[in-house]
């Protein structure tokens, strides 16, 4: 067996379709965002469009000072799982702000966001005999492979679409357990979930709700709880799940929901048992974030106001804006070879840099540019950002005409 070979090979098939994933080996420069260092070809320094971290949260001072002091009084690890010595004082704070939050009565941090959704609904699902899951057709990647792990039945219901949801549940027992997954911002689109009409079919069938708000925590809601919190509806959710690790800045996931079903997950879940717990430094700054961000509902205006500049100024340039209801700005390109040579371009002629987004993360033929405003960035980047996109847009344009 030439085990060397089939890795390649499996490499060769994602080179043959175009997406071979090259990373962008950069080093953010603190108080500069979202400006960063270039270590790979192009410019010395470029300016981030792409990143997560949306408020530029992981360069706040007070979020830095939250984990120096942390890692200064208690070092550098948590020093164990959470049950076997590595539940330090502050997991405990943050767990408490993190419930607070979102309205709930309890809360559980895990080391991803990804693991706070696969361990969550495996062990959900298996704890509930016979249970049926709802999954959106757009889940993230965590969800799908919770579900998955759980052998739980699984109902695909389309996109946002209520009523193929409805019809799903109308075939299942009344008395089967069911629960419905999605999430309120949709990452790669930006359109947003009916999440109150998702519960209403919730009560009206008798399921249990699980919402992704990955990508809204810190960014909605007057205290930065989320869409659910935005639209008043987060007391109907049964699990509101989020992240530390995009507008918060820092790294780490979690759950809240009931003390019950928090304490559940707890007691059964692999993924938060067998694992060690984030070290202070990671949760003194995730802490200080989550604070920093329930009162500063200005950064939230901002951050709308700059996405809103920039899907203004794109269309204006005639460049093909995907519809989105958030501060996520996709830019259609529709062809993994295009993608690839206009992010190439933007970094080598203009140290812009955006990661093309390509299968699987979204359908093929959808390629797209996905950029994400922050309110660091000002109307010089924008309007720089802008020209160049027209330019290397015509550039590929005219040297790569679209494939059939
Ligand atoms: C990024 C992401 C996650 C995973 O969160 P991490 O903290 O990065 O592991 C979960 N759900 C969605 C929708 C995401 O985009």
């Amino acid at each position: 067996m030439n085990y060397e070979r089939l890795f390649e090979d499996a490499v060769a098939e994602v080179r043959g379709e175009n997406r071979y994933r090259v990373f962008a080996d950069l080093e953010r420069i603190a108080g500069e965002f979202p400006l960063a260092r270039n270590h790979g070809t192009g410019p010395d320094r470029v300016v981030v469009w792409c990143s997560n971290d949306y408020l530029g949260q992981g360069q706040n001072p007070v979020v830095i000072e939250g984990a120096v002091s942390a890692v200064q009084r208690m070092g550098a690890g948590s020093g164990g799982t959470r049950n076997i010595s590595g539940t330090h004082h502050l997991l405990v704070e943050l767990e408490g702000e993190l419930a607070d939050l979102h309205d709930k009565p309890a809360a559980l941090v895990f080391t991803s966001g990804y693991v706070s959704n696969s361990a969550t609904l495996s062990t959900l699902a298996k704890l509930m005999k016979d249970c049926v899951i709802f999954s959106d057709a757009l889940n993230h990647a965590s969800m799908i492979d919770g579900i998955r792990q759980s052998g739980a039945e699984k109902q695909i219901f389309r996109h946002n679409d209520m009523v193929h949801l409805e019809a799903l549940l109308q075939e299942q027992p009344r008395d089967r357990p069911k629960l419905i997954a999605f999430e309120s911002v949709y990452s790669m689109d930006g359109d947003i979930a009916p999440i109150a009409e998702i519960c209403d079919l919730a009560d009206k069938y008798g399921a249990m709700t699980y919402l992704d708000e990955v990508h809204a925590v810190g960014l909605y809601g007057p205290r930065g709880g989320g869409v659910s919190q935005a639209e008043g509806v987060a007391h109907r959710l049964t699990v509101i799940e989020g992240t530390l690790a995009k507008a918060f800045g820092c790294l780490g996931g979690y759950i809240t929901g009931s003390t019950a079903l928090v304490d559940a997950v707890r007691s059964h879940a692999s993924g938060f048992i067998f694992t060690t717990s984030l070290p202070p430094s990671v949760v003194g700054s995730a802490l200080a974030s989550v604070r920093y961000l329930k009162g500063h509902e200005e950064l939230r205006q901002q951050h709308q106001e700059r996405a809103q500049r920039l899907k203004t100024l794109l269309k204006e340039a005639g460049l093909p804006v995907m519809p989105s209801q958030t501060h996520i700005v996709p830019v259609l390109v529709g062809c993994p070879e295009r993608a690839r040579a206009m992010t190439g371009l933007l970094m080598l002629d203009h140290g812009i840099y955006v990661q093309p987004i390509n299968y699987p993360t979204v359908p093929r033929g959808t390629e797209r540019l996905r950029l994400t405003p922050s309110p660091m960035h000002n109307d010089a980047l924008m309007d720089d950002l802008v020209s160049a996109l027209v330019t290397v847009w015509q550039q590929v344009a005219r040297e790569q005409p679209k494939a059939a």
